[in-house]
């Protein structure tokens, strides 16, 4: 039997009619934002029940438009999630204000909506929940804090394109909502954000802080009113978005498909017993962005960085998602210690992220399940 070819954590599926389109992009003479940018945006705008959509060119330039559209800055304090990529509290840095970290919750391994009323203050200004690996946090219970102390929210919906909350996709309800199209996620656009705004006011505020601040009228009309950055998505990237909205629902029904597998396959081996924490199994709101497990740390003889290089040394790709973001230097320097949130730190040290992507096979699945209970089994203590 000849030997597996690597399999990555992740890996985009782009087709050839895209490859095609963005051939034509290029060949137009028009390459940055233009018609597919629009069209991108009327497109998901569309498929969220028409609400404005603006794009960015990237989550994380999305969510710092977002944070200056919603007036938040020096002195304002954000609520959010230790466990996320770390752009989600760098954007808030960004902007001058501080984010405040709650725990999160070990099932959802979101934030524990009922330690959030707890850390709001008379300079809290907005909520900046994550859907981590695609799972939606309770949106009932999220806006019912957020309309009683009055605040904004503004969800890191970069993981949870096409997930779905009360029947709805995120993002067709819900106050500032912000994609990310990175590779990594259920679609790409290279590089990329969008996101969903309440009105038109709020629209154009989100295209004058894309671009320098710049309003243009008539042919030579130019104005400036606040200080925009640069943050507009090319149509090369647009087009490659376009190419990919079409996939969504397969992309995602697949990702489900072997998410489920996972389950099958890690019962029929008694992960359980053997201690590894398995995600929450949810088939109706997920998009299973990621399929995370959680190590049994203190009953394993070898670290997390031995379990991964012995799984790379089999063939497969694993990933951390994410180390606990008050424990790095620059959120420590700000009076963040280890102990703070016990649970987000317990993750951030055992949390493994296991090959999810749509062109994977189910034998790949059983191949990561057998090998990881190896691994795990000649380590225990
Ligand atoms: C990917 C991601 C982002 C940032 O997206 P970029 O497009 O990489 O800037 C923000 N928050 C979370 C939770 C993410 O997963």
């Amino acid at each position: 039997m000849s030997k597996p070819d690597f399999l990555p954590f992740t890996r985009p599926t782009l087709d050839e009619a895209t490859i095609q389109g963005v051939v034509e992009v290029l060949r137009s003479g028009w390459i940055t934002s233009g018609p597919q940018v629009k069209a991108f945006e009327a497109a998901v705008s569309s498929m969220l029940g028409g609400r404005p959509v603006r794009a960015f060119n990237s989550g994380t330039g999305t969510m710092e438009v977002a944070l200056r559209i919603m007036g938040v800055g020096p002195g304002d304090e954000v609520i959010t999630t230790p466990l996320s990529w770390v752009a989600t509290s760098n954007v808030v840095l960004a902007v001058g204000a501080r984010p405040v970290f709650v725990d999160i919750d070990p099932v959802t391994r979101n934030i524990d909506l009922s330690r959030i009323e707890a850390a709001i203050t008379p300079r809290t200004k907005a909520l900046l929940p994550v859907d981590l690996a695609g799972l939606p946090v309770d949106r009932e219970r999220l806006y019912a804090i957020a309309r009683r102390h009055k605040l904004r929210v503004l969800e890191d919906a970069a993981q949870s394109f096409g997930s779905r909350y009360g029947g709805e996709l995120v993002g067709a309800g819900g106050d500032l909502v912000s994609f990310s199209f990175h590779p990594n996620k259920n679609v790409t656009s290279i590089e990329g954000g969008c996101l969903v705004l309440n009105d038109g006011r709020e629209a154009q505020l989100a295209e004058q802080y894309r671009l320098q601040g710049v309003v243009r009228s008539g042919f030579d009309g130019m104005e400036v009113e606040v200080a925009g950055g640069k943050f507009n998505l090319t149509d090369v990237a647009a087009r490659v978005g376009l190419g990919q909205l079409p996939h969504l629902q397969a992309f995602n029904g697949r990702r489900t498909q072997l998410s489920q597998l996972y389950f099958r396959e890690f019962a029929a081996r008694d992960a359980a017993g053997s201690g590894l924490g398995l995600p929450m199994p949810d088939f109706t709101h997920s998009n299973w962005h990621m399929f995370q497990v959680m190590l049994p740390g203190e009953r394993l003889t070898i670290p997390r960085a031995a379990v991964m290089e012995q799984m790379h040394a089999a063939g497969i790709g694993t990933g951390v998602h994410y180390p606990a973001i008050h424990l790095f230097a620059l959120y420590r320097a700000q009076g963040w210690n280890p102990g703070d949130f016990p649970h987000a730190e317990y993750a951030g040290r055992n949390i493994l992220t296991l090959p999810l992507f749509p062109s994977m096979q189910e034998a790949d699945v059983t191949r990561v399940v057998e090998t990881l209970m190896r691994i795990l089994a000649a380590a225990r203590r």
